[in-house]
């Protein structure tokens, strides 16, 4: 088949296999920057999905948690769109054999994490993004209408006219450039430009970044959210040890044992990352105190502990907050279409209006479900063009540790205008070639202009949150061009 002329979904994650598979019987052309199925940060989902589909639970108490969490920033329209959608998702997975944990009855046995007000998380013990990835692949593998390039990234978009009309991308057998006026973005999230991630490494924006030269406007940039605990064992990135074991009765200790979490040791995710980080930066540990919870509840996170010498069973869990995912991205209408004509996003690399500035755990992989869908749905109606596209010259795709160092230090969940403004003149030199570095300098400028403290974005010198910046904004390119912050 040839893929000019086809719609081209760039990841291989939960939403861009939705798009993919919601497309049939249309050909469709699916790039995976690796291994269709791994190194994902759909596949190290550990807590679930969230769908209220339990007794006493509806849409309207998932909406208001999700509302709650998200600052003041989310669209509630959207927040409710998805939330009605919870029950398709995992009616969908479980059509395809995701083996989800149930109770003798058969009801779907549903876990509790932060913020939730209702046990509302469908899982499969601590391993559901493997679980649902592997249904997933192994669906796109088995369909007929798509074409899967795998160890294929994108390294560029062309675009005319406020309308895209092709992709650059670097393939085991060369450069290929593909004609097409239907472009999906589905490249996850930005943790990989930081030092310390729970994401695939692979995970620097470069979707964003893609976009953003194409002249797509990006949304909430700024809100990147830190996972609270981080298994500090020295590995990159760190695997996570998921809300879902607080959940289940897991308490925060310090170096000498005593519990320290005021407010609860389930707060919302941004008011933990902060307490725990400001034990780091006054040089003290924090652990996960996990001792009362039975083994085989978390099966994967305690051998993972084992793997690095440290037995929950018996001893605290060393933790330390990690970027873990982010709320901005590809600003997107109803139909996930953004600024720019055909070129569509959904997943992480969407700012969809689900999250605001603090994502509810377990909402994200909802998210790319259901955005996944509606991708597919508005693409499904359109005639897609090829044409001819000059060749160029790829962008570099991955994050330095010069980058990652920057990041870390100037951007991470204290920022302040002295330290943005270090990061800028940092990034700026690199980020004409190199697109994590792109995405790291808008991430630095949304910062910079946003000069209050509101869900997972905390400004020192501006500390208080102000009702006057409730509101979403947007970047574009030509804001950097127009400062010179880009060439
Ligand atoms: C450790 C961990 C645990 C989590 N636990 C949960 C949870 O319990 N519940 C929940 O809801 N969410 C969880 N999340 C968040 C959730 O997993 C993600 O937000 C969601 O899966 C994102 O899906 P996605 O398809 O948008 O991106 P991903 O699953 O990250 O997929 C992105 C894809 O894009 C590809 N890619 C990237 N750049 C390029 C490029 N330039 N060219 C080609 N391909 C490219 C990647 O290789 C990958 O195939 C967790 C995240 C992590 C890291």
């Amino acid at each position: 088949m040839s893929a000019h002329g086809c719609p081209v979904v760039i990841g291989g994650g939960a939403a861009g296999l939705l798009v993919a598979l919601c497309l049939a019987p249309r050909p469709v052309v699916l790039l995976c920057g690796g291994t269709l199925g791994f190194e994902t940060a759909s596949g190290w989902a550990q807590g679930g999905i969230a769908a209220a589909v339990g007794p006493d639970d509806d849409a309207s108490l998932h909406a208001r948690d999700t509302l709650n969490a998200g600052a003041g920033l989310c669209d509630a329209a959207v927040v409710r769109r998805i939330i009605e959608a919870g029950p398709w998702a995992i009616d969908f997975l479980a059509r395809l054999g995701a083996d989800f944990g149930r109770h003798a009855d058969g009801a779907l046995a549903l876990g509790l994490e932060a913020a939730h007000s209702r046990r509302r998380i469908v899982h499969a013990k601590d391993a559901t993004g493997a679980e649902i990835m592997r249904v997933l692949s192994q669906a796109a593998r088995a369909a007929q209408h798509i074409t899967i390039l795998e160890h294929s990234s994108a390294t560029g978009l062309a675009a005319r006219d406020n309308r895209i009309c092709g992709v650059h991308a670097a393939t085991p057998a060369g450069a290929l450039s593909i004609g097409t006026d239907c472009v999906v973005m589905a490249t996850g999230g930005v943790g990989g430009l930081f030092a310390h991630t729970t994401n695939p490494l692979r995970a620097t924006g470069t979707g964003l970044a893609l976009a953003a030269r194409a002249g797509a406007d990006l949304r909430d940039m700024e809100f990147v959210q830190f996972h609270p605990t981080a298994l500090a064992c020295g590995l990159d990135p760190m695997p996570l040890v998921s809300e879902a074991v607080r959940g289940e009765g897991a308490r925060f200790t310090d170096g000498a044992g005593a519990r320290f979490m005021q407010g609860g040791d389930l707060a919302a995710r941004d008011i933990v990352a902060r307490a725990v980080a400001a034990k780091y930066a006054a040089d003290e540990p924090v652990f996960l105190d996990a001792r009362a919870i039975p083994a085989q509840t978390f099966p994967g996170i305690f051998s993972t502990c084992r793997a690095q010498g440290i037995d929950p069973a018996t001893q605290p869990i060393p933790v330390r907050p990690a970027a873990h995912y982010h709320m901005g991205g590809i600003a997107v209408n109803a139909d996930c279409e953004s600024s720019v004509a055909g070129l569509f996003a959904c997943g992480e690399a969407a700012a969809t209006g689900l999250h605001g500035a603090n994502r509810l755990a377990s909402n994200s992989l909802l998210e790319a479900m259901v955005t996944g869908r509606i991708v597919a749905r508005a693409i499904s109606g359109r005639a897609v063009r090829a044409g001819n596209i000059t060749p160029e010259a790829p962008r570099l795709l991955e994050a330095t540790p010069l980058i990652r160092d920057i990041c870390s230090k100037y951007m991470g969940i204290y920022r302040d205008a002295a330290g943005l403004q270090t990061a800028i003149a940092q990034l700026r030199p690199l980020a004409a070639r190199c697109a994590p570095a792109l995405a790291a300098l808008l991430i630095a400028q949304s910062a910079l202009r946003r000069r209050e403290s509101r869900g997972a974005h905390t400004r020192t010198d501006f500390p208080e949150t102000d009702a006057a910046q409730a509101r979403s904004t947007t970047i574009n390119i030509s804001d950097l061009t127009a400062t010179g912050l880009a060439a």
